[in-house]
């Protein structure tokens, strides 16, 4: 028996990062996976929440649909009829009078997968029914089992998460995505939880799995460009959401750094690192920021979102080569859109990120007024607690 890669394992069959034996990964897999996932032919009623589909509009039908709302059988009916209405056909058809019993269409073959890959695959799909979001088609997890027998893997965690997207290159291909949370899922098993130390050095954090409340369960930060900027981008979130931030905060301040990142990768001069995000650059980025998006709700919030960053890039101390004169004013903040009730004149023309702690204590204090949200946070405040947390 061999690794994918030539690694051989140990004669005794042991495993040298301790997947088998007592405590492994293999007694973990075998004490989780419940008996209805611990079969070879694992088949979804169509109903399933995860993996079945969309039910059949014949009342008191209830197959899997297939083409116009109907299944595999009023669809043959419909179209024998000549096709009439779809909506009256729907409305007055009954049942078909099956022959055979209807054909189980959402089922899984996991018989070509090896004694431990097996479990694994259950494993993954057992904690996808448990918390996915969204539908999985039974196709798409065949097609990652396919991937997965003939890798000759023994171990999902055999290949890195970058080998198995080797091995299905189409980006937005689901059975990619599927492999690659069948990894973590049992990665996660294996190490007992989902941990900030494998976590932090991937391009997709699952914040959720990582105790971060929020609507976001993960955020991304494959799309940034810099890796310099994706590492300070890293540090940022990591210290928001460890610090009782929520998800969604951490979600809208990666859209504006990889926004930012983008329009330097398109800059004319090339930005080689954070010494040079200087005033001059954010007046340029703030012109193209105005051209996309003038007028629209986000266009304040990309810039909060980045300024919040500057500021907390300057205060911890991550990056000394921040020139001084990186930071954005409230008068760089589109006017239409400026809050009513940031304080006097005085205090509009200080940088939100040179404020003393005493002073954004006072900003936070400032009661609700006119332009405020009804949880008592200016809207889109230049200098305000809200465009920091965006
Ligand atoms: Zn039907």
């Amino acid at each position: 028996m061999s690794r994918p890669g030539g690694q051989a394992l140990p004669a005794d069959g042991t495993d040298p990062e301790g997947r088998s034996g007592p405590g492994g990964l293999l007694e973990k897999l075998l004490a989780a996976v419940r008996p209805e996932f611990r079969t070879d032919e694992l088949v979804f009623e169509p109903g399933d929440p995860v993996f079945g589909g969309q039910r059949c509009r014949i009342a008191g039908c209830g197959s899997a649909m297939q083409a116009r709302g109907l299944c595999h059988a009023h669809y043959a009916r419909w179209h024998d009829n000549g096709q009439p209405d779809l909506d009256h056909y729907i409305a007055t058809a009954g049942p078909v009078n099956r022959d055979r019993p209807a054909r189980h269409e959402r089922q899984v073959d996991l018989g070509k997968l090896g004694r431990q890959l097996k479990l694994e695959m259950q494993y993954a799909l057992q904690q996808r029914r448990g918390h996915s979001q969204g539908k999985t088609h039974p196709n798409t997890v065949q097609r990652a089992v396919s991937v997965l027998a003939a890798s000759g893997a023994v171990s999902i965690l055999d290949l890195t998460e970058a080998a198995w997207a080797q091995k299905l290159p189409r980006r937005g291909d689901h059975a990619r995505a599927l492999l690659i949370t069948a990894r973590r899922e049992v990665e996660d098993l294996h190490e007992g939880g989902c941990r900030w130390d494998t976590e932090y050095l991937r391009d997709l954090w699952r914040l959720r799995a990582l105790g971060v409340p929020g609507q976001q369960p993960s955020v991304r930060f494959g799309q940034i460009p810099q890796p310099w900027l994706k590492a300070l981008a890293k540090r940022w979130t990591r210290w928001r959401v460890t610090t009782g931030g929520r998800s969604d905060a951490a979600y809208q301040g990666l859209r504006a750094i990889t926004r930012f990142g983008q329009f330097l990768a398109a800059s004319k001069v090339p930005v080689q690192g954070l010494g040079q995000v200087d005033r001059d650059l954010l007046e340029r980025y703030l012109a193209v920021l105005q051209h996309e998006l003038a007028g629209k709700a986000d266009h304040a919030k990309y810039i909060g979102s980045l300024n919040a960053f500057l500021a907390a890039i300057r205060r911890h101390g991550w990056d000394d080569t921040l020139p001084a004169t990186a930071a954005f004013y409230p008068e760089d903040y589109p006017k239409a859109r400026r809050c009513a009730s940031t304080g006097n004149g005085r205090a509009r023309s200080t940088p939100a990120a040179k404020l003393s702690p005493s002073a954004r204590a006072a900003r936070s204090a400032t009661p609700p007024g006119p332009g405020t949200s009804s949880r008592g946070q200016p809207r889109h405040c230049p200098t305000g607690t809200a465009s920091c947390r965006q």
